[in-house]
């Protein structure tokens, strides 16, 4: 057993030596069996190693060639199927990338998205905010508008009533002067018939203001210089000047308060 174990072991290992470490290991060998074995043995063993060293010249060259041939197509399998694993692993990832690439796609179009869509309903809460701010503010023209329609109507009676007051006032004035006239004229006839007696006291007044000389009508009661030419309101008297008027806080006829006035012109 251990002969043959002896004869089986050494050729791999010599074998495998030659090709890769020849030797390391043959000095290996080499003390291993001076140390171990018998002399006998030793001699033996060479006999056999010589012998088997001839064998192995004999084979070394078929059994290198078979074994460079087995190795080359164990590398070409193994070449293959890591081809294989290689192009599966590039297809897987391939794949993968594709599928990274289109994630990633989608993220950035939704992404887009959102940002889209929020300017676009920000741009429409201002839209939305500069149209009630509009209707707030025609609202408040349209208010005003009506508030000022209500004015004019108010002005416009108030003109009416001014206008009928003084149309009522001009048929006064008209009446009252018609009167004047009247007296003035039985007055004149009076007094041509007191003749001469009555030359005195037409002398004794002949001194009349010369502002009531160039214009004719009743007296201011203020001042009693000036033409009357200004009708107080409420009451309707027309018994100031131009100049009292200003000042004239009531009627100097009634005491009634002023409210208004309105200015009248005789001729
Ligand atoms: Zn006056
Ligand atoms: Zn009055």
């Amino acid at each position: 057993m251990n002969s043959y174990s002896l004869q089986m072991q050494p050729p791999q290992l010599i074998e495998l030596s030659q090709l890769h470490q020849p030797n390391v290991v043959s000095t290996g060998l080499r003390l291993s069996f001076g140390g171990d074995q018998q002399q006998y043995q030793n001699q033996n063993l060479q006999n056999q190693q010589q012998h088997q060293h001839q064998q192995r010249q004999q084979n070394l060259v078929p059994s290198s060639t078979l074994f460079l041939s087995v190795v080359s197509d164990e590398l070409a399998t193994q070449i293959k199927s890591q081809r294989e694993e290689l192009d599966q692993f590039l297809q897987a990832q391939g794949k993968e990338l594709r599928r990274t690439l289109a994630e990633k796609r989608n993220r950035h179009y939704h992404a887009l998205l959102a940002a889209a869509e929020e300017s676009v309903a920000r741009r429409l809460r201002e839209k939305e905010a500069e149209v009630e701010k509009a209707t707030r503010r025609n609202a408040e023209l349209e208010a005003r508008a009506a508030q000022l329609s209500v004015e004019v109507q108010v002005w416009q009676a108030k003109a009416r009533a001014q206008e009928a007051t003084a149309t009522s006032l001009q048929a006064q004035l008209q009446q009252a002067m018609i009167g004047c006239g009247a007296a003035a004229v039985t007055q004149d006839s009076r007094r041509g018939e007191e003749g001469i007696e009555g030359q005195a006291e037409d002398a004794e007044s002949a001194y009349v203001d010369p502002e009531r000389m160039v214009s004719s009508g009743p007296s201011c009661k203020a001042c009693r210089t000036r033409v009357a030419s200004v009708v107080l309101l409420p009451c309707r008297h027309l018994c100031l000047c131009t100049e009292c008027d200003r000042v004239a806080q009531a009627c100097p006829l009634c005491l009634a308060v002023r409210n208004s006035s309105v200015e009248v012109f005789l001729s």
